[in-house]
């Protein structure tokens, strides 16, 4: 049986049409689905009986549902979740003391190959779709507001998945948590993080939302970059600093950097000068994520001295750089870490 929430507002106005009924039914409907995030057509209340009925012979909502609850030491939380075909993903709620983010995931697995990422080592079973992805947003802003008794803040695309490669329904799903019709936040607290591909990039930058862009370098030296994400040779760092060129002009909102620092892989001082070259080109500011282990040795973060001597070097060089302490390691729930473990 078909969603309904994968009809559109016009799709929603032909089927009211269609069944003898007012267009402006199909306004509240949209308001049950993507404002109040209801998941049961019986309790769409202004609407009559019968029409409920009628609805819900062709018609269900497929929401997520929490599988497993996992909640950390510093009070992050990791919901495994569930998808109406069975299929999971994890989205984490982050609290700090003024914020609550949700971290959502874009797609079951990832078609990546990102060396030291867990979900990488996932195969990509399916993009979600773009209620899935509304859904777990909604969910973690009703965890918020149980737990921390205040609503969601921010939301990062940084659970499983390149948002980039499910890119249609990752737009479709920001402009409902933005739209006033729908949830209504603020698209300056998302941001959308991706692994790099130029050409989804300068898409995003022309679709006239305003989120936040975050790309995942980890290195600025080409060959180095496609060693640590073998995909990424197939786009040179030339290209990417042109499509982030292109998000500035686009957008004003500057690019944030992901950058882990490994041992004896990226930290020395030729990969810091090439940062700091290659940061120079592009409005910016560099987030050094400390990096969250998952098991194959390979990827250790590197010491206190190398970290702090990027530091100095990139605000030596007037490049704006903050240190990103993990979250939610004990549960698994870090970056990184993502990669169903509850469900071996
Ligand atoms: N595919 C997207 C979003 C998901 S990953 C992307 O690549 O940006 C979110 C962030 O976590 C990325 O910056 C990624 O490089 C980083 N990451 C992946 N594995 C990690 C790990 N084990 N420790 C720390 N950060 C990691």
């Amino acid at each position: 049986m078909k969603d309904l929430r994968t009809l559109s507002l016009s799709e929603l106005q032909e089927l009211f049409i269609s069944l003898g009924e007012k267009p402006f039914r199909a306004k509240q409907v949209y308001d049950w689905l993507w404002s109040k995030n209801l998941h049961s057509i019986e309790e769409m209340t202004n609407l009559s009986k019968n029409l409920r009925d009628k609805l819900a012979k062709d018609f269900q909502i497929k929401p997520i549902s929490v599988d497993q609850l996992q909640k950390s030491s510093d009070g992050t939380i990791k919901n495994g979740v569930k998808l109406h075909d069975g299929l999971l993903v994890e989205s984490v709620l982050i609290p700090t003391e003024t914020r609550t983010t949700a971290c959502v995931s874009s797609q079951v697995g990832c078609s990546l190959n990102c060396e030291f990422c867990a979900t990488a080592r996932l195969k990509r079973m399916r993009n979600l779709e773009v209620a899935e992805i509304v859904d777990q947003v909604a969910l973690i802003d009703q965890q918020s507001r149980m737990y921390f008794d205040r609503p969601l803040t921010n939301i990062v695309f940084m659970g499983m998945g390149e948002p980039m490669m499910n890119y249609k329904n990752v737009v479709e799903a920001i402009r409902k948590i933005t739209e006033p019709e729908g949830l209504g936040m603020s698209p300056r607290r998302i941001t959308v993080s991706t692994s790099g591909i130029p050409k989804m990039i300068k898409m995003l930058a022309d679709e006239n939302i305003k989120v936040k862009l975050a790309l995942s370098l980890h290195s600025a030296i080409e060959e180095k970059r496609n060693e640590i994400m073998p995909f990424s040779d197939k786009f040179p760092l030339t290209d990417i600093l042109e499509a982030l060129k292109y998000w500035y002009e686009k957008t004003g909102n500057i690019v944030t950097f992901e950058y882990c620092v490994w041992k004896n892989i990226n930290d020395g001082e030729e990969d810091i000068k090439a940062l700091i070259k290659f940061c120079k080109q592009i409005p910016s500011k560099v987030n050094l994520i400390q990096y969250n282990p998952i098991g194959d040795g390979k990827y250790d973060q590197c010491n206190k001295a190398a970290e702090e001597n990027y530091v100095r070097q990139l605000e030596n060089n007037g490049i704006k750089v903050m240190i990103r302490r993990s979250r939610g390691g004990d549960i698994d729930a870090a970056c990184g870490q993502l990669a169903n473990k509850a469900a071996e």
